[in-house]
């Protein structure tokens, strides 16, 4: 019997989120039906509020989230009533190129994560028979979601619910923006350039790797006070305070590897911080390039006579069975702080306060739980 559940849904692009109560449908075909216990304020979510990347409306927001597994379709046999699990943006349909040569991040079937609507047409929400889509097939801002199982990871009992939600998409896209995507080695130096929850993640995988210094930059000053909790050794306003400090450290070598986790990434930042890679060296782009961006100013020559490569970034590049394992057994071992992470919590109804807080740069990360 489909179910009457509290959500925030955003109906335009550029509205706030408005908590009601809306329809949900029982679980078909290889659908779960996941209890939300906890769910990440994620800037990605914010994007349609700003326009800058956003998803089709209407749409229930949430895409880093975790719950427990409540019913399931016919088909689904990766995860059972009562199981604790993960929800993540990324699927893995296990069946594609990209999922059966290690690189899950890119699996076929991220063509539907921002339509909304499932990747076979219906709708899981729906409002007087109007469909209102899932964020990243997730829809998270609930109290109730149905999703694929190619979304959804069982997780072991010791996890904290708040700690799987953020894991699902901060920890993932931040720390395997250091760890998978970089590919930092023990000794380097490294740049982190916006040090949000996926920012702090880079930082502690560049920590993890073996990172020789880590240089932090944020204009918001609670955030640099923050990171240096996380391993930072250094955190400054600007990307020229970044580049003094590598000039002097490294007599002019600059960064091995230099990541962009800003909330919004232009063209122009990604230009002026090419500066500061070294030759060899890797710029990560892990934040939002607005989806209109066309142009990114850059001195060609250097940037390839200097061997430096650009990277693309797809959720850090995570192994949903390998790295999120990995990730938890950190997490135990105490060298990845993710319960400091979490700095806030929120009810569903206060989803817009948490996003005002992120936006003051108070929050490493804000959480609604349920
Ligand atoms: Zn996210
Ligand atoms: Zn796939």
């Amino acid at each position: 019997m489909p179910r009457s559940v509290k959500a925030a849904v955003q109906w335009e692009i550029g509205q706030k989120w408005t908590v009601e109560e809306v329809e949900l449908a029982d679980p078909i075909g290889d659908e779960v039906l996941v209890e939300v216990k906890a769910c990440g304020l994620c800037h990605s979510d914010d994007h349609n509020i700003t326009g800058d990347a956003p998803s089709a409306v209407p749409v229930v927001g949430g895409h880093e989230a975790s719950g427990i597994v409540r019913a399931i379709g016919p088909a689904v046999n990766r995860v059972q009533v009562g199981d604790r699990v993960v929800l993540v943006a990324t699927p893995f349909c296990g069946k594609c190129a990209y999922c059966a040569t290690g690189r899950g991040a890119l699996c076929d079937q991220n063509a539907f994560v921002m339509k909304g609507h499932a990747p076979e047409g219906h709708y899981r929400f729906t409002k007087d028979g109007t469909g209102i889509g899932s964020y990243a097939q997730v829809g998270g801002f609930a109290e109730w979601t149905v999703m694929s199982q190619t979304q959804v990871i069982k997780i072991d009992d010791d996890i904290p619910f708040e700690v799987a939600a953020i894991v699902a998409c901060g920890i993932a896209t931040g720390y395997g923006s250091s760890v998978n995507v970089a590919g930092v080695r023990p000794g380097d130096t490294v740049v982190v350039v916006g040090v949000g929850g996926v920012g702090v993640g880079a930082v502690q995988g560049a920590v993890i790797a073996g990172a020789a210094s880590v240089i932090a930059v944020d204009p918001l000053a609670p955030r640099r006070d923050a990171v240096m909790r996380f391993g930072a050794t250094h955190a400054v306003a600007t990307l020229e305070e970044a580049g003094a400090i590598l000039a002097t450290e490294t007599r002019g070598v600059m960064a091995e590897s230099v990541i962009l986790t800003a909330s919004v990434v232009p063209g122009t930042l990604i230009g002026m911080a090419s500066d500061l890679v070294a030759k060899g060296g890797k710029l990560v782009v892990t934040g939002v390039v607005p989806w209109r961006e066309r142009n990114i100013p850059i001195n060609v020559s250097a940037f390839l006579m200097y061997g430096r490569t650009l990277g693309g970034n797809v959720w850090g590049f995570t192994h949903t069975y390998d790295d999120l394992p990995r990730i938890f057994k950190l997490y135990r071992a105490g060298r990845l702080k993710i319960d400091e992470m979490v700095t806030r919590t929120y009810p569903l109804h206060e989803v817009n306060e948490g996003y005002a807080d992120m936006h003051a740069g108070v929050n490493t990360r804000g959480v609604l739980v349920f």
